[in-house]
């Protein structure tokens, strides 16, 4: 270890007249000299075209010719590179020994001030954060090969030594802070410290901050300068000093260090236990700033330089410690791991091309582009999804990605199977038992046995074939504008699709439960009416010469319109229905997984055990798996005819995908979650609808909610037009939602469960800057 440390001797003190004169007779460069900010180094502008530098007099000349070899060398690795090589002397030195009258003896050097200006991170775009990221990996990459002695000696910012520092925590006044700051250390021991001495390590930059960038008005970056802290160390330990300077005043983040790490990985890959120690580097790089800050503002009170970091590193402790340290350190590492990805075109025009392309080759049957202007999304993460200029949209559309988009368990339980073994139900495997056992072990008694297919739609299929197995007989029951999928029979018992006015014969319906509207409701006794119309419904259907074989229900009746009715509606509905032989398909594609916020199943509300329950959509949180549950004795009566088995249904790696997404909703208790979100966004809403006469009704259960637009709050008439405007807008500001209903004006908001508080506040600001835009 060199001593003295040369953060613990005082900064050069020489005068401007001194550089103007060094300048000139070193290096024979005539100009003014305007002194610039160094924490321990003095440097001087002169003229327009240089920078001198004078280095502490405890420097180390072996550190000084070392920061010059590694510039050179970046500079022949990297030549697009933008690093500062310096200008030799008059007699051919690199670097010279002055000797100031009553000052010391320094090394100087000259370099050429760089192009461009310092900036902030409340200043910089995505795609500056994302360059950054690039630079600070390249600059790594172009140093690989480097080596040189004094590369290692000990300097306190290299973060392999931050255990130096732990005896300076005394200087932290006990409290909330102190300890704050001891749970990072604690976490630094624990997991860091015996991992690095098996990390990748080489000679670093060390001190990539915005301080030490200058960048075009474009935000490219112009200049990399202070190769001061290099030091022969961990790889990954350039990221946590950028970072530290990056995320300074910034809210979102996990989001811009994702950014910043989407740059970085895509030049160097990081290594598995360099990605999961990322938020334990970052904290520890905030400890370490604290407690350097601490000690030398003892023995310096005047250097505010050094002051400056200290409150920002507290802050984003507390950020971390806000997301929870484990929370943060997974989702940078969840980042960081993702492969690099060069989708970076972007731009309308590459849009345009892509979606001329699509159009070409998807054909015109297929559903049309969300959004007036379609997005074009590349990652996702929580409530998250970015697009190719990586703009954030939260996301209070999709219910698939149900524990959230990109979710790293769901990831790994997939990633660790498919690349294992993936093969069929004819096979033995544990996955596929386990997860049918945890699904029965949360349905009603009786419901004892799980077929897996691939789709929601393939679930409601097999369940109808089912339905008619049992029953003989051949219609089915469904709500009127209901929607339960797209194969061949199943588009039949999907209103909201049908080719206009034209009925199936195989199909009859029954008004949604629209109490807004009417339906059910127009009486004391909604269940009774309910009873009356399921026996018309199946009065109409005799009158046909035709049996109902079953009554499908989508639990949160999300297609209709959004509906929650009475629990004894749907119980009535239904026990009329078995009346007429008819057997009772819940089908929780849309309301499983615990969108109700209830429990598990949207049926659990009802009071009614289901014959039959069909899964999908949520199942693997993208990872396409559905499943039929039901009574072995209904499973019996088909295995009597023949078999079932789907080739890609129930495999090794679609039930890893399910088994990870059930663990998830209950270690991140999502149920809870979608309940208290969903009921603070529903009364939020609802709030402004004091404001916004066309908001006619704000309804739903958890976190699936209707908000029905209207033109007139007495007559209820739809406003179809202000609803799609509003969903446009919406996205405009960076937040999807749907709509739904026969007439469209319903708005759906249907976010991931794990959405938070802070981002549901974020829907009811936009809906309510939208409405207000609209004049609605
Ligand atoms: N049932 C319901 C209630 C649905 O909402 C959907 C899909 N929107 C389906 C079934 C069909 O699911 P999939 O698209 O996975 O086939």
């Amino acid at each position: 270890m060199t001593m003295p440390d040369v953060l613990d001797a005082p900064p050069p003190r020489l005068s401007s007249a001194d550089a103007v004169r060094v300048a000139a007779e070193v290096f024979g460069v005539r100009g003014a000299a305007r002194a610039l900010v160094s924490e321990r180094d003095q440097n001087f502008a002169i003229g327009d075209g240089w920078v001198l530098k004078v280095s502490n007099a405890a420097e180390d000349p072996g550190v000084v010719e070392m920061e010059m070899a590694a510039v050179a060398r970046i500079a022949e690795v990297d030549p697009a590179l933008p690093v500062p090589l310096a200008r030799p002397t008059l007699d051919g030195g690199a670097v010279a020994r002055v000797q100031i009258a009553g000052i010391g003896t320094h090394l100087v050097r000259l370099i050429p001030l760089l192009a461009g200006r310092h900036t902030s991170s409340g200043a910089l775009t995505d795609n500056s954060i994302h360059a950054i990221g690039t630079v600070v990996a390249r600059l790594a990459r172009a140093l690989r090969g480097f080596f040189h002695p004094a590369a290692g000696r000990v300097i306190l910012w290299d973060q392999q030594h931050l255990p130096r520092l732990f005896r300076h925590t005394a200087l932290i006044e006990p409290g909330a802070r102190r300890r704050l700051l001891q749970l990072a250390l604690a976490r630094f021991s624990e997991r860091v410290l015996p991992a690095l001495p098996a990390m990748r390590s080489q000679v670093i930059h060390n001190d990539v901050t915005l301080d030490n960038l200058l960048v075009d008005s474009a935000g490219t970056v112009t200049g990399i300068i202070d190769f001061g802290d290099m030091a022969h160390t961990a790889l990954v330990l350039d990221i946590p000093a950028t970072l530290q300077s990056l995320l300074r005043e910034r809210d979102d983040i996990v989001g811009v260090a994702t950014t910043f790490l989407d740059g970085y990985t895509s030049v160097l890959p990081l290594e598995d236990v360099e990605a999961q120690l990322l938020g334990d580097l970052i904290a520890g790089r905030m400890a370490q700033t604290i407690l350097i800050s601490a000690h030398r503002t003892r023995e310096y009170p005047d250097n505010d330089y050094i002051r400056g970091w200290s409150e920002p590193a507290w802050a984003l402790l507390a950020q971390l410690e806000a997301i929870g340290f484990e929370e943060s350190g997974r989702r940078l590492a969840a980042a960081a791991r993702r492969p690099a990805r060069t989708v970076r075109a972007g731009g309308w025009v590459a849009d345009e091309q892509l979606m001329a392309r699509r159009g070409r080759v998807l054909g015109s049957a297929l559903e049309p582009l969300s959004y007036q202007r379609p997005l074009h999304l590349v990652r996702g993460e929580g409530a998250w999804m970015f697009d190719t200029h990586g703009r954030g949209y939260l996301d209070a559309y999709n219910n698939v990605p149900v524990v959230g988009h990109s979710h790293p368990r769901v990831v790994e339980a997939i990633a660790r199977q498919v690349a294992t073994l993936n093969t069929n139900t004819r096979y033995l495997h544990e996955n596929v038992v386990e997860l049918a056992e945890h699904l029965t072990a949360t349905m009603p008694d009786g419901l004892d046995t799980v077929m897996f297919v691939n789709s929601g739609s393939e679930a409601n299929d097999l369940a109808w074939r089912l339905a008619t197995t049992v029953t003989g007989s051949d219609t089915g029951i469904v709500t009127d504008w209901a929607y339960h999928g797209v194969t061949a029979a199943i588009a039949d018992f999907s209103p909201s699709e049908w080719p206009r006015g034209e009925q199936p014969p195989g199909v009859e319906t029954c008004p949604a439960p629209d109490s807004y509207h009417g339906a059910y409701a127009d009486t004391d006794s909604p269940a009774s009416v309910a009873r009356a119309e399921m026996i018309a419904t199946v009065g109409r259907l005799a009158e046909r010469g035709r049996r109902p074989a079953a009554l499908l229900i989508d639990s949160t009746f999300t297609s209709d319109g959004i509906f929650v009715p009475a629990p004894a509606v749907v119980a009535e509905l239904v026990a009329a229905a078995r009346d007429a032989g008819a057997l009772f398909v819940a089908d929780e594609v849309q309301a499983g997984f615990g969108r109700t916020g209830d429990e598990m199943w949207g049926f659990s509300r009802w009071g009614v055990s289901p014959d039959i329950v069909t899964l999908g959509k949520a199942m693997g949180n993208g990872h396409p798996v559905a499943a039929v549950v039901t009574r072995a004795g209904i499973a019996d009566r088909m295995a009597s005819q023949t078999t079932f088995f789907s080739t890609f249904g129930g495999n090794p790696v679609a039930c890893a995908a399910a088994l990870a997404v059930l663990d998830v909703i209950e270690d991140e208790r999502l149920i809870a979650n979608a309940e208290a979100v969903g009921a603070w966004l529903r009364a939020a809403i609802a709030d402004l609808a004091a404001r916004h006469p066309a908001v006619g009704d704000v309804r739903g259960r958890g976190l699936m909610l209707g908000v029905e637009l209207v033109t007139d709050p007495d007559s209820h008439e739809p406003a179809r037009d202000l609803a799609a405007r509003t969903k446009d807008e919406m996205r405009e500001r960076g937040v999807l939602i749907g709509t739904t209903g026969r007439n469209g004006n319903t708005l759906k908001i249907r976010p991931p469960l794990c959405i938070r508080r802070d981002e549901a506040k974020l829907i009811v600001t936009t809906l309510d800057a939208v409405l207000t835009e609209l004049g609605a």
